[in-house]
């Protein structure tokens, strides 16, 4: 029988057109409130300039809006995302830092630019940057562009015929160690959560010894309950976590309402005994 999924009153993990999402900040909460989910995190990749809009309209709706960030970052040669969950936006440290990525993201797109055009594909940084909506471009705006130029079907393609690890206009990325931007989150308050640790491929023992690595760290979580994870994925992740002493997260990683993409709230509540990172911020749930 195919899996239930009550709506969630809680998702922590999702992005605006502040970076790869489709929506603005104002109306992705407002989608949050439509879908039920009473408490988020906005977790934009590398920035966090979609935070304050998202407040107003949260503020409006009695939303809970959780001050997020999803971050760049590799341990050993494998590229990882953190989720920095109640992060001072101000503080320098977190800004300094992600400055040095947003810097690598542009001369990035540049590169991809000029892959492309080896490969007799020309104009795409200024089309996925006219897609972007935002300072930030990532692959996903150039796998739209190639998408609407009708280069590729769909946004997968795009990926695994352009974008991905090995493919054409792959650029080998150069982001920053996990135990740094661990610290950047510490300096600006915040938790550290690992990113849909499901999404990495990695053998048991490999996630396991990664998993300690960012506890080492100072990580304090990790994403027990993601959107569109594979079956068995949550039940292995909530006892890994209470094996490591690491609290769990629950998020959709919505970036828009287009088919292909996880909906908002569209979660499982995580494992009995997986103890939630919110109460580590005083927030109670259920
Ligand atoms: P970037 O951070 O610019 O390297 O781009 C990574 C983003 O691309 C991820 O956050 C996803 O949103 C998106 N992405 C990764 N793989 C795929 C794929 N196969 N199809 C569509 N989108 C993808
Ligand atoms: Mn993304
Ligand atoms: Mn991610
Ligand atoms: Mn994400």
């Amino acid at each position: 029988m195919a899996q239930q999924y009550p709506v969630s009153p809680i998702d922590l993990h999702m992005h605006s057109m502040a970076s790869d999402g489709t929506m603005t900040p104002a109306d992705l909460v407002q989608r949050v409130h439509g879908a039920g989910v009473r408490v988020m995190a906005l977790t934009d990749h590398d920035n966090t300039a979609g935070l304050e809009e998202a407040a107003i309209q949260a503020e409006a709706l009695d939303i809970r809006l959780i001050p997020g960030v999803e971050i760049s970052s590799e341990w050993e040669t494998q590229g990882i995302h953190i989720v920095g969950l109640f992060v001072d936006q101000k503080n320098s440290v977190l800004q300094e830092g992600l400055s040095r990525i947003m810097a690598f993201r542009d001369w990035r797109a540049m590169e991809i630019d000029r892959l492309l055009a080896n490969a007799g594909i020309t104009g795409a940084e200024a089309g996925a940057r006219a897609m972007a909506g935002s300072r930030m471009v990532g692959r996903s705006h150039f796998g739209r562009w190639l998408v609407r130029e009708g280069r590729c079907a769909d946004a997968n393609e795009a990926f695994g015929k352009y974008l991905g690890r090995g493919c054409k206009a792959y650029v080998p990325s150069n982001w920053i160690p996990m135990t740094e931007v661990v610290g950047w989150i510490h300096a600006a308050g915040g938790y550290a959560v690992l990113a849909h640790p499901g999404r990495y491929k990695l053998s048991g023992t490999r996630l396991r010894a990664l998993l300690s690595a960012f506890r080492d760290a100072g990580g304090v979580g990790l994403e027990v309950c993601t959107g569109s994870q594979a079956a068995g994925d949550r039940e292995h992740l909530g006892r890994l976590a209470q094996q490591l002493g690491m609290a769990g997260s629950v998020g959709s990683d919505f970036h828009g309402p287009d088919a292909g993409h996880a909906a908002i709230g569209h979660l499982l509540p995580l494992p009995d005994g997986v103890e939630p990172v919110w109460e580590r911020a005083g927030i109670h749930l259920y």
